[in-house]
């Protein structure tokens, strides 16, 4: 299979060094391997997503020396997809409506009994409130919350456990093991389908990556622990499990890692003040 590597942003704001790392590595990767570099824009989140950063993102790439094949695939144009994953995985009983709010789910999770509320990669792990004893039937709502139903996920897929993945990053290669107490215990039922997005990151991402046949996915090593949910989704969905190369985080002079409001650190403001593309390359390591 030829190494097929993406970049994902989210436009939600400028690009920062950390992106630029992130780009320029999964670039570097595919050239080496005279494979494909692919660009996706990761616009779900409607009510963040700028199509003024859209266009930044392609601006500060380019002037980075990157290219990518257009046209460039946009998530917020693939919507029929990801309902259409949501209509399979509900008819199979998988999926469940959830109507709690963020505070309903902070204090059920962290009743007297239960201690403070433990966190997965999505966030405070769901109690299960609103999970059904049975899978609901009838049509799949759309106007309300879908919570993957884990437990019954993992049991759909039996033997197939323990789940795994290779691990690519930093030098440091190895196969990873996900077992459903895993699953089910330190992730809990995730939430496919957001109220205001019809989707939602885990469910599009794991959709995108298959579709653009990527074989290997160049990301910040923040997401490793969320890889255990895109695997679950792959094998639910038959869809084949790329290679993972999770990377080290660019971090700012205290050591946190830098987020989209870092705009002191924008890839803009470096090529405002004159910086050039091997300038950045050198300040991030590569
Ligand atoms: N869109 C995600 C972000 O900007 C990246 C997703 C991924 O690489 O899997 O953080």
């Amino acid at each position: 299979m030829t190494f097929t590597t993406r970049f994902a942003p989210s436009p939600t704001g400028p690009l920062h060094l950390g992106h630029a790392y992130s780009a320029m590595l999964a670039f570097d990767m595919a050239r080496r391997a005279k494979g494909q570099f692919l660009l996706r824009i990761e616009d779900i989140d409607r009510s963040r997503a700028r199509r003024e950063w859209e266009d930044l993102i392609y601006e500060d790439l380019a002037w980075l020396g990157l290219s990518w094949p257009k046209p460039v695939m946009r998530q917020s144009d693939q919507q029929h997809r990801y309902e259409a994953a949501l209509d399979a995985l509900w008819s199979r009983g998988l999926l469940y409506p959830c109507t709690c709010s963020r505070a309903d789910i902070a204090a059920a999770a962290s009743a007297p009994q239960e201690g403070a509320p433990l966190h997965g990669p999505d966030g405070v792990i769901y109690p299960g409130t609103c999970r059904p004893a049975v899978p609901p039937s009838g049509p799949r709502p759309s106007d309300v919350p879908l919570r993957l139903d884990i437990g019954r996920a993992c049991s759909t897929l039996g033997d197939g456990f323990p789940l795994g993945f290779r691990e690519e990053g930093d030098g440091d290669a190895r196969d990873v093991c996900i077992t459903a107490t895993h699953l089910e215990r330190d992730v809990g039922d995730i939430v496919l389908s957001r109220r205001d997005m019809g989707t939602s990151y885990h469910l599009s991402v794991v959709l995108d990556d298959a579709a653009q046949g990527i074989s290997d996915v160049v990301r910040g090593r923040d997401l490793f622990d969320a890889t255990a949910i895109h695997v679950l989704l792959q094998k639910l969905m038959d869809l084949p499990v790329p290679r993972y190369h999770h990377h080290r985080l660019i971090r700012d002079a205290e050591g946190k890692r830098l987020a989209k409001r870092d705009d002191a650190r924008a890839i803009r403001l470096f090529r405002q003040d004159g910086a050039s593309p091997a300038d950045l390359r050198a300040m991030v390591g590569l």
